[in-house]
């Protein structure tokens, strides 16, 4: 695909880095592009138009020009600049972690509007959510499945049986829950409660309005918290060494 050489998109600012004397080269995720990297010039000068347009995690309809490298912001108008989000450090962070696993998990220029518009509704979600884990944990959920992870939570892994209502086992190698006989194969896969069970299969296939009004222990909100935590570590570690394996492709081809 060609892209003219001066164009509109709008995207989300996910990460930004110092150029020179007064640049800043930004990564950015927009609805048609996907993941990509920008320069914006002049940005960091206190009298730059574009400044305030272009803050970490801030959605903004940007003009851009195709440049020799990389392409050059030319215009930029904040469209929500999630204030609420600012004034409260927990819910930034929570931002950024979910800035950064899209980050992680995403090529450069590998169009996924599903993900773009997870990930601008969960920033509009974290300025006002009651229980921003049960956030985290929806928006983690709802990236997997986007990226084609989506956790088999009904049916073993291994012999195929409905899911009986006790502890059973998450395997993150698996990419799902194993009865308590299937997982004596298995070692590694870490005991799910009914209850984590019950609130990942309603994270997973609900809407957010639904699943936001689930309530959860502190108990089952750490459960949950580090269940999803191991996947997607074991996941990225894969994810990682795939991106890294496509990079240097690109470079030897
Ligand atoms: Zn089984």
């Amino acid at each position: 695909m060609t892209t003219p050489k001066v164009y509109k998109t709008e995207a989300i600012v996910l990460k930004r880095m110092n150029l020179g004397e007064a640049d800043r080269i930004l990564t950015l995720y927009s609805p048609n592009l996907g993941k990509f990297r920008a320069v914006a010039k002049g940005v960091r000068r206190p009298k730059s138009k574009m400044g305030g347009h272009l803050e970490l995690l801030t959605h903004s309809a940007l003009m851009l020009a195709r440049g020799r490298n990389l392409d050059i912001i030319t215009q930029s108008q904040t469209i929500d600049s999630f204030l609420p989000l600012r004034g409260d450090l927990w819910r930034t962070s929570m931002a950024f972690y979910a800035a950064e696993l899209v980050d992680q998990f995403t090529a450069e220029r590998v169009e996924n509007r599903p993900l773009y518009s997870l990930l601008v509704n969960t920033l509009r979600w974290l300025c006002d959510a009651q229980d921003v884990e049960l956030t985290l944990r929806y928006f983690e959920l709802k990236l997997l499945t986007h990226l084609g992870y989506k956790p088999q939570l009904h049916e073993c892994l291994g012999c195929s049986i409905s899911l009986k209502p006790t502890t059973n086992f998450f395997s993150s190698s698996g990419g799902g829950v194993l009865c308590p006989r299937c997982r004596e194969q298995e070692p590694l896969a870490r005991p799910i409660s009914l209850n984590a069970l019950k609130v990942m299969r309603l994270l997973e296939s609900g809407e957010y309005a639904a699943a936001s009004r689930v309530r959860l222990s502190a108990e089952l909100s750490r459960e949950l918290e580090q269940l999803m935590r191991h996947y997607i570590r074991y996941l990225l570690e894969r994810e990682v060494r795939s991106v890294e394996f496509l990079d240097r492709l690109r470079r030897e081809g």
